[in-house]
């Protein structure tokens, strides 16, 4: 791994006081039902505060979404996290899939072109020794594994992968571990010195709850609060298309994915498909357009999908629209909540020299922290950043996700001083401050 620069401004200047162990988590997704529960196993007295009643009722509320695997033949940042969060991913959600949620029937990725194809194979060859983990197939072996004739002649196999219904894994992850949901719009959250902790309101200014921790997983919602205002996220509209399956789609045994994806028949006997990309576009209705495009898609992944789902009526078909909340770097954001002002005066040298030498750390808002950007893939990434996030808030730097231990037993000649090098590049490659750093050196803010 290369030597990077020293980075002084993720290190917390002014840690805060920790007294108790409260804390209020807002937003009752997959980023905030995932870090609830990993601060509840560390014995944080937790409250998931949602503007609706239930659980996973916004972005992480359709039927199926997939674990959806996004590597790289090169040994690059984004590949090096995406890797981390389905190891991480694959090990999370097994009990899940044991108590009959979703099902990990693996998840196959066809090309999309021939540079796919010519990464697949670097893959595959990248990751021979760990087939457990991803497998490049080839020719009739593809339809052995997706139950299907796909024209496909090579695909990317996750044996570990699979699809879940996110809400019912939000739903059973405050429940199962007895974690309470109050339902509040919040508004704000203002910090109290003399009592060390922090008041949210809601819309009409009322309090809702106090505690000494916070952590704001409202996805694009961030945007509302004045402390994560600075943050670059994007709404990112998107529709899925539910198909019903037909005789010959019901053989469908794994997620197949390409330019879009599909999902085996759930329990009512639809496929999931999907999804579109619609920017500037901020409507929850379903679009005729965009069932028409997700079918497309379908034909696109592959001719054979297109063979085996007949040809529905679009204006017929059910299907969820919702919006993804996105990044620039296509990376969540996980981690303290900088301040921002601060921030700005004391790394301001940097808008004249990016290279300039510093040794300030920097200054962060008193026990507050964000979990969001999830962007297309929330839920890969949410048990990796729940976990991070969560021994960040504990002080831990202990075992990053259980994944990752598995990788280590299978690779027994790893250290553990790189283990540890590995988990403080992925907290920097998430970390909130990230994007004001980046805007100082780029002269831009
Ligand atoms: C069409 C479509 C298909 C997708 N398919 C997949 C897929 O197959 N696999 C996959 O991994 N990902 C998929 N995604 C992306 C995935 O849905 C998101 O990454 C993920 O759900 C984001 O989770 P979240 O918890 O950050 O956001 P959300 O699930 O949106 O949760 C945020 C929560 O915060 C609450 N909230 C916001 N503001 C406030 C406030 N002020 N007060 C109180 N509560 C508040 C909201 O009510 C909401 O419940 C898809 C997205 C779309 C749109």
């Amino acid at each position: 791994m290369k030597q990077k620069p020293p980075a002084p401004w993720f290190n917390i200047a002014n840690p805060a006081i920790r007294t108790d162990k409260t804390v209020s988590v807002i937003g009752a997704g997959i980023a905030g039902c995932t870090v609830a529960a990993a601060l509840h196993r560390r014995g944080f007295q937790v409250t998931v505060i949602d503007r609706h009643q239930q659980a996973g009722q916004e972005a992480s509320g359709n039927a199926q979404g997939i674990v959806y695997p996004k590597l790289s033949a090169r040994d690059d940042l984004l590949p090096r996290v995406n890797l981390a969060a389905i190891r991480a991913a694959s090990h999370y959600y097994q009990p899940f899939w044991q108590a009959g949620l979703g099902r990990q029937c693996g998840v196959l990725v066809v090309p999309e072109n021939q540079k796919a194809r010519d990464d697949f194979l670097l893959i595959g060859q990248r990751f021979a020794d760990q087939p457990q983990l991803v497998e490049a197939v080839h020719g009739e072996s593809i339809e052995a594994l997706s139950g299907i004739a796909l024209q496909a002649q090579l695909a990317l196999y996750f044996p570990t992968l699979g699809w879940l219904p996110p809400a019912l894994v939000c739903q059973q992850l405050l429940a199962l571990n007895g974690i309470p949901l109050l339902q509040a719009d919040i508004a704000s959250l203002q910090y109290s010195d003399s009592e060390n902790s922090w008041q949210l309101r809601d819309r009409e200014q009322q309090s809702v709850i106090n505690s000494e921790t916070v952590v704001i997983a409202s996805a694009y919602d961030c945007k509302q609060f004045e402390q994560t205002s600075y943050l670059p996220l994007r709404k990112l509209r998107g529709q899925i298309t539910q198909l019903p399956a037909t005789a010959e789609s019901r053989k469908i045994k794994t997620v197949i994915c390409g330019e879009g994806y599909i999902t085996p028949a759930d329990n009512n006997d639809n496929h999931s498909c999907g999804a579109t990309y619609n920017k500037d576009l901020f409507t929850t209705e379903l679009r005729d357009q965009d069932h028409r495009a997700n079918l497309q898609q379908m034909a696109a992944t592959d001719a054979g999908l297109a063979a085996v789902l007949g040809q529905p009526d679009s204006s017929q078909l059910p299907g969820r629209a919702n919006f993804r909340c996105t990044t620039p770097d296509y990376l969540p954001i996980a981690g303290p909540v900088p301040d921002a002002a601060a921030m700005l005066s004391d790394y301001a040298m940097l808008r004249r020299d990016a290279k300039a030498l510093i040794t300030t750390s920097g200054r962060y808002l008193p026990n507050l922290f964000v979990n969001c950007g999830m962007g297309s893939r929330g839920l890969s990434y949410a048990p990796l950043t729940a976990e991070l996030l969560a021994n960040q808030i504990a002080g831990q730097m202990s075992a990053l996700a259980q994944g990752e231990e598995q990788h280590k037993q299978e690779q027994p000649e790893e250290q553990p001083k790189q283990q540890k090098k590995q988990q403080e590049e992925l907290c920097q490659a998430m970390h909130p401050a990230r994007f004001l750093i980046r805007d100082l050196k780029r002269n831009r803010i």
